[in-house]
């Protein structure tokens, strides 16, 4: 099954609904990343979170989010646009620890700190908001943050599984938000709703669309509205690093240049390497000299 995700207005359109099925591009971050289980874990929940969070705007406009924390790893961050590409980073890579109930142990692993959300609207300046991390599982900050910073009261489930050889066997979730004037009764019923519904990993392991995922928590009260293909993309070319190598300056380059006659530029996205020679970097040094 591709990954992707389905949106759909429920409850008599008084919520907002998202599910998605993200194991592909969880999978792909894992290999592009080498993430052991608790990083893949933690990273694999946010960029869930993201796609999902992604499909609330519009066309190329870009979400940004970075979890700042004190954990052992060392901050993630994603960005994500409304045609459901997503990529990102994490601080270290190789975490693989167990909580006593024997669980990939997350909420250790984030830590304490901030979650920032980066709106980039392609119209105006970059709008950032800020709210604290509760657990460090993730799916709970985004729903704080939900809350807290944009006053939609959200409920967000992140899941997965991991293979015997610790990959990635399953990804996906939902994030439900309730409408301006949802009624009481809806409310609680929603709350028994999420109460009794399965956990997202045993949903994803029985092979739960993300349109049946929306069908168990509104047992059939919804009407689909759009679905979306997800992917880990990243948009790097080698243009942008040389104008980030340009903006150094000539005698950095000259440096660079000197001590290993050749420069490494590595994407922290998604890994590629642009090499530029010797002759690259003169061509480089004159550029610099034009700005
Ligand atoms: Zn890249």
């Amino acid at each position: 099954m591709n990954d992707y995700l389905a949106k759909a207005y429920a409850f008599d359109g008084r919520v907002r609904l998202y599910a998605a099925r993200t194991t592909g591009v969880v999978h792909e971050a894992q290999k592009i990343h080498d993430l052991w289980p608790t990083s893949a874990t933690a990273f694999g929940r946010l960029l869930t979170g993201s796609l999902i969070m992604g499909a609330m705007y519009k066309d190329d406009q870009e979400l940004t989010i970075r979890v700042e924390s004190n954990g052992p790893i060392e901050g993630m961050v994603t960005t994500t646009n409304a045609r459901g590409e997503v990529r990102g980073y994490v601080g270290n890579p190789h975490l693989y620890f167990k909580n006593k109930e024997g669980k990939l142990n997350v909420s250790h692993a984030v830590g304490e700190g901030n979650i920032h959300v980066t709106k980039d609207v392609k119209v105006r300046d970059f709008f950032t908001s800020t709210s604290r991390i509760q657990t460090g599982e993730i799916a709970e900050d985004l729903a704080y943050y939900f809350t807290v910073s944009e006053q939609i009261p959200s409920a967000v489930a992140l899941g997965e599984k991991i293979n015997d050889d610790n990959t990635i066997a399953l990804a996906g979730g939902f994030i439900l938000q309730r409408m301006p004037g949802c009624p009481e009764e809806t409310i609680a019923l929603i709350e028994t709703r999420l109460k009794t519904l399965k956990p997202v990993s045993q949903m994803l392991e029985e092979n739960y669309t993300p349109e049946d995922i929306i069908d168990a928590i509104t047992e059939g009260d919804h009407r689909i509205l759009h679905k979306l293909d997800l992917s880990y993309h990243c948009d790097c070319n080698r243009e942008k690093f040389e104008r980030g190598l340009i903006s150094l300056g000539e005698k950095q380059l000259h440096e660079m240049k000197e001590q290993d006659k050749k420069i490494d530029t590595v994407c922290h996205f998604c890994k590629t390497t642009y090499t530029f020679n010797e002759e690259e970097i003169d061509l480089l040094i004159k550029e610099t000299n034009k700005t």
